[in-house]
């Protein structure tokens, strides 16, 4: 007989970003010439003072449980980091420390949220945010921003998106997909907003923080916005700064209450995140930053590349970012010269006649899109366009 699932997990469907590069991963074993544009993963190594300090660490011993929420000698590092990135003060008790920046959103989902709640999602999204939701049994409630308005909400928009059951608002900036990103006067605007919903917590997904070309700095919001810092919780990560996505290193600063009920769920779930990799990370966010600027200058040639290369295919059109190694591009015209019915269909094409795969953009919340990620080498991009080219003309 079928072993019946919970009801929960039967409200989410896997993780679309995931599938691809897992399917990207089992058609390269099996032979196939694949270029896989599917997940976002820097193709870098992790810079070796960083590598170094991992090895230290098993050698040393650091191979035993750690405090639930983090090592003390890791969040002096996050703290340290808010303020002299963010301008952003924490203290221990206002620090958390996961495994990746999407535990940490789980964990404040799950912390939060009861049924009935509404969680509040600018779309085009990342891909786990509504899934999130609805494990932790609330309800994902969307506004649509296109690329007409830069893939960016008005406050107008978030004022009418906000209902009395609203208990969350993700903001991601920049953007993973569209790599948008809000200046410090459209943070101050939406903050003016948040200020006259007091029930409304906030959490804000800064991980493509220094992955960033915008015209002034990047600002978080509570940054630009003091007056919501004892109800934002600002999220970031070593993983994708660092070239660390393996390592599994997330965080947050936000109000202790909230912190130390997701570091319950924590440690009633994975317990601490691994011991080794808290070394290391603690190395990456105190030591020389150089290596993230050098990175930064490569997503950046790419990114300039890209965005030229899908602008000149027939039916194509992408949008600059501020940032992140995202390039989401509107496919809708290629989709009709092609006679296909959806951007699934468009993705699938793709894979199998171009031997390309990319995330279609519907899982994201945007139809007849395509995301594309720039985490790769030039030469890996020159080739990849080529063989889109060819498909698309
Ligand atoms: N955040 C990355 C992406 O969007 C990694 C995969 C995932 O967890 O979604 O591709």
């Amino acid at each position: 007989m079928p072993i019946e699932v919970s009801t929960r997990v039967r409200r989410v469907k896997p993780s679309p970003t995931l599938a691809v590069t897992a399917r990207a991963a089992k058609l390269k074993a099996e032979g196939n010439d694949i270029i896989g544009l599917g997940a976002g993963e820097p193709d870098f190594d992790t810079p070796l003072h960083i590598q170094e300090a991992g090895i230290a660490a098993i050698r040393s011993g650091a191979t035993r449980y750690t405090n639930v929420d983090g090592t003390p000698e890791l969040k002096d590092a996050i703290i340290a980091k808010f303020q002299r990135d963010n301008g952003l003060r924490y203290s221990r008790a206002q620090i958390l420390v996961s495994a990746g920046a999407k535990h940490t959103i789980f964990n404040l989902m799950m912390a939060l949220l009861n049924p009935g709640d509404e969680v509040v999602i600018p779309a085009p999204y990342w891909v786990s945010y509504p899934d999130m939701a609805l494990l932790a049994d609330a309800t994902p409630v969307f506004i649509n921003a296109g690329a007409g308005q830069g893939y960016k909400i008005t406050p107008a928009q978030l004022e009418a998106a906000i209902t009395p059951r609203t208990r969350l608002f993700i903001l991601n900036s920049p953007s993973n997909p569209t790599g948008a990103a809000y200046t410090r006067a459209e943070l101050v605007a939406l903050g003016a907003v948040l200020a006259r919903h007091p029930r409304v917590v906030i959490g804000t997904d800064d991980m493509y923080e220094h992955i960033w070309w915008g015209p002034e700095p990047f600002c978080s919001l509570v940054t630009a916005c003091p007056d919501l810092y004892d109800r934002t919780v600002t999220i970031n990560g070593v993983s994708k700064s660092y070239a660390m996505t393996g390592w599994r290193i997330g965080y947050c600063g936000g109000p202790a209450e909230l912190i130390t009920a997701m570091s319950t769920v924590q440690g009633q779930s994975t317990s601490n995140p691994t011991s080794i990799s808290q070394k290391a990370a603690t190395v990456a966010l105190n030591g020389d930053q150089g290596c993230v600027a050098t990175m930064n200058a490569a997503f950046k040639e790419r990114h300039d590349y890209i965005v030229g290369a899908l602008n000149s295919l027939q039916g194509v059109s992408c949008r600059p970012g501020f940032g992140t190694f995202y390039a989401f591009a509107d496919v809708a015209g290629a989709m009709a010269i092609l006679g296909l019915a959806d951007d699934n269909a468009f993705a699938e094409k793709l894979i199998t006649d171009a031997l390309v795969a990319v995330v279609p953009g519907s899982g994201f919340g945007a139809p007849a899109h395509m995301r594309l990620s720039f985490a790769c080498s030039m030469a890996t991009l020159e080739k990849a366009v080529e063989r889109i080219r060819k498909v698309t003309g």
